[in-house]
């Protein structure tokens, strides 16, 4: 593994969702310990989960990350970004959510598919494999073409759940070609996806998407990944960022991306 310099972490929770458990400020107290040059806050905010849940998450983390920047912004670029979770369930509200002035980021995410429960509660010995993966690629789809984003956030997401007997009857490249379809969109709206290192952190040995995934992006002429722990926790921000450098890399990427002010700053990796 190479040893690089440029470390941005594009994807972190603070307890503001409530999903993870430390304030913004302790998060930067270890990036900046950590030696990272950027971190993006990207809190939860699951479309399904309301308005008002959102709009108290949004704003939130925009305060937080203008205090923080008065603590920490001489040795950390900080990002206030949301997880918008599920857009294409309620454009309307997808689109005033995002649309807040006050945020430099945001990752769309598919973690659940209509009426049914997040991945992560899904009992894979006893459900339609096929039809739940055809059904995430349709809802993947659908929320690409939203538009309500600046990255697509760990696509295959349910892969990091699946247990591992679910996971060997399923043949991912069955549906590289729906997949070209969803990253052709995305990389024509001039929008990106993310390499998410927590399958690497929870179980799967994997980067998320795969790097094959990662590959298929560069193909359909996308140019815009940005790269992201995923923490909970202070304790892996910036965990597994080089072997993410590495896929990118490897997939024939000269540079990843860091959003401020809703704009891909593109970074060298060196
Ligand atoms: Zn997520």
């Amino acid at each position: 593994m190479i040893a690089y310099e440029n470390y941005y972490d594009s994807h972190v929770h603070s307890g503001n969702s409530g999903d993870a458990t430390e304030p913004v400020d302790a998060v930067c107290a270890a990036a900046v310990k950590r030696g990272l040059k950027g971190i993006a806050f990207t809190d939860h905010c699951d479309i399904d989960g309301g308005r008002h849940r959102c709009d108290r998450v949004r704003r939130a983390i925009v305060r937080d990350v203008a205090e923080a920047r008065e603590l920490y912004g001489d040795d950390l670029l900080i990002s206030a970004g949301i997880e918008l979770g599920e857009p294409h369930h309620n454009y309307a509200l997808a689109g005033d959510i995002a649309g807040d002035p006050g945020l430099d980021f945001v990752i769309g995410s598919l973690h659940r598919l209509r009426d049914t429960d997040d991945f992560y509660y899904i009992d894979y010995e006893n459900v339609d494999l096929d039809s739940l993966m055809q059904r995430y690629y349709e809802e993947l789809y659908e929320l690409v073409e939203s538009g309500c984003f600046d990255v697509v956030g760990h696509i295959n997401y349910q892969m990091r759940y699946m247990s591992a007997a679910a996971r060997k009857t399923v043949d991912l490249s069955v549906y590289y070609g729906d997949l070209f379809e969803i990253l052709k969109s995305a990389a024509r709206q001039g929008k990106g996806i993310e390499i998410n290192t927590s399958g690497l952190q929870r179980g799967l040995g994997e980067i998320i998407p795969s790097p094959e995934v990662i590959g298929l992006f560069r193909r359909a002429g996308g140019e815009i990944v940005t790269i992201g722990s995923d923490a909970h926790n202070s304790r892996n921000v910036g965990a597994e960022i080089e072997t993410a450098m590495d896929c990118l890399k490897s997939a024939g990427f000269g540079q990843f991306a860091f959003f401020t002010g809703r704009e891909a700053r593109m970074m060298d990796i060196i």
